[in-house]
């Protein structure tokens, strides 16, 4: 799980995301299936109980408290959702 602050601190995984192209199932608002190396990753997204915006992967990158690719793909797709959401 990490905390999202700012896109630059995803620059990394963005690129690899957009290099490896991972196919994004959306679950619900928040909650997306990403596929890796290893069959599908659950990729959470949300706002915890201080606003702060969290990003949780089941993959080892994101247990160790690092933005994966997994989280930069889903994570495209909830900001598009939630901008589509705010402006409903
Ligand atoms: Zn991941």
């Amino acid at each position: 799980m990490f905390v999202l602050k700012g896109i630059e601190q995803l620059e990394n995984a963005i690129n690899k995301a957009k290099k490896i192209r991972p196919r994004v199932e959306f679950g619900s608002f928040g909650h997306y299936r990403v596929s890796g190396s290893k069959g599908f990753y659950t990729v959470i997204c949300r706002k915890d109980e201080r606003g702060y915006k969290t990003v949780d992967c089941t993959c080892k990158a994101s247990e160790r408290g690092l933005p994966c690719y997994h989280s930069a793909a889903a994570l495209s797709l909830h900001i598009g959702l939630a901008r589509r959401q705010q402006t409903a």
